[in-house]
């Protein structure tokens, strides 16, 4: 990778960030008379730490990084937005990603007026490193976005090719790894410390329950954190995220049960999906979702649409695919309850 200097933006690198008034004191003092809060208390009436520090610890601990590895945000979404703001120059630099995948890395570009380098994922939906490394080889091209389980495909990155794109990549790869505690020995944040342009991204909105919460983390270098505190708000996380982010971190053991609970019931639904004449493939998966082809997928789509249950179209991304999330027990028993009642449809209209 090229040094950080040459593909952080020289404004961002100039800038004088915000310093608010917990950046001036840090310690405990007796009357906070500093930042013109109102001094009766509600639950909120206090500005968040706006460095984040018990929830970086806590997250230190089960991580096994340090926390200067660590940047907190509003949804992993806060870590896309600011990693393009931070790389890339409007209407000069480019980031390149890996159709189909998670959209928001074409809409973070998008605001940012960065372009947009689409290399297609192969035929088994891994990423073509010959052609990412011959294409990527441009200067503008300031960040590559990996998904890994890939959202809507399911499956992890080989290895192999995430370790040959961090070796070849002249800029930051980002392993976005928001499902990644459905197949948490797949991880690649133990490797950090070995790849300088190397940025994991998880979220609390998928294993963890918490998507309604707002708590998404990037680890990479502390040269690559700072660059993002530096431009985030300043007081990013509100009080209560970070709080309930701490507290769900200290009973891991709730949010293991229940993704033992829907690793379960994705194979239950998978053999029962199978099952079915509609359904001509089930992709394999490492998420808390399946993405499976369907004969007509859009007659489908709608007939779910018509009983109340809502899955994802995904036939633009990958041909005659709907990706449906693993929802509860009862949840997966209607789903398939409505099937089987649209494949009795189907047969009895079809001479
Ligand atoms: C759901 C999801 C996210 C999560 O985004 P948050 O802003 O943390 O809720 C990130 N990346 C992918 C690929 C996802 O599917």
């Amino acid at each position: 990778m090229r040094l950080l200097e040459q593909l952080l933006r020289p404004s961002i690198a100039r800038l004088q960030p915000y310093s608010s008034a917990r950046d001036e004191f840090t310690g405990e003092a007796h009357i906070y008379l500093d930042a013109n809060e109102n001094p009766y208390p509600t639950d909120f009436n206090r500005y968040p730490d706006p460095h984040q520090r018990a929830l970086k610890a806590a997250l230190a601990a089960y991580r096994g990084v340090a926390p200067e590895q660590i940047f907190v945000g509003n949804g992993s979404d806060e870590a896309i937005d600011l990693l393009l703001r931070a790389f890339c120059r409007p209407g000069k630099d480019r980031i390149v990603i890996c159709p189909p995948t998670y959209g928001m890395y074409q809409v973070a570009a998008g605001i940012q007026d960065a372009e947009v380098l689409r290399v297609p994922l192969d035929a088994d939906f891994q990423p073509q490193v010959a052609e990412l490394l011959a294409q990527g080889a441009d200067e503008r091209n300031k960040l590559l976005f990996l998904c890994s389980p890939n959202n809507p495909t399911g499956n992890l990155t080989d290895p192999a090719r995430v370790a040959a794109l961090l070796g070849g990549f002249p800029g930051l790869v980002i392993l976005d790894e928001a499902y990644i505690d459905f197949a948490p020995e797949a991880s690649w944040l133990p490797r950090l410390e070995e790849f300088p342009n190397l940025v994991v991204m998880q979220t609390f909105s998928k294993a963890w329950g918490l998507a309604g919460l707002r708590l998404g983390t990037a680890y990479a270098s502390p040269e690559i954190i700072a660059a993002l505190t530096k431009i985030k708000a300043p007081y990013n996380l509100n009080r209560h995220t970070q709080a309930y982010g701490l507290a769900a971190l200290g009973r891991v053991g709730e949010m293991e049960k229940r993704r033992t609970e829907l690793l379960q019931e994705r194979e239950k639904l998978r053999s029962a999906l199978n099952a079915l004449s509609i359904v001509t493939h089930i992709y394999p998966s490492a998420a808390n979702f399946l993405l499976v082809k369907f004969r007509t997928p859009l007659t489908i789509f709608e007939a779910l649409l018509a009983e109340g249950t809502i899955i994802r179209n995904r036939t633009r991304q990958v041909a005659d695919c709907l990706r449906i999330t693993v929802g509860t027990p009862e949840e997966n028993a209607r789903l398939l309850r409505q099937l089987h009642r649209l494949v009795e449809q189907i047969q009895s209209t079809t001479p």
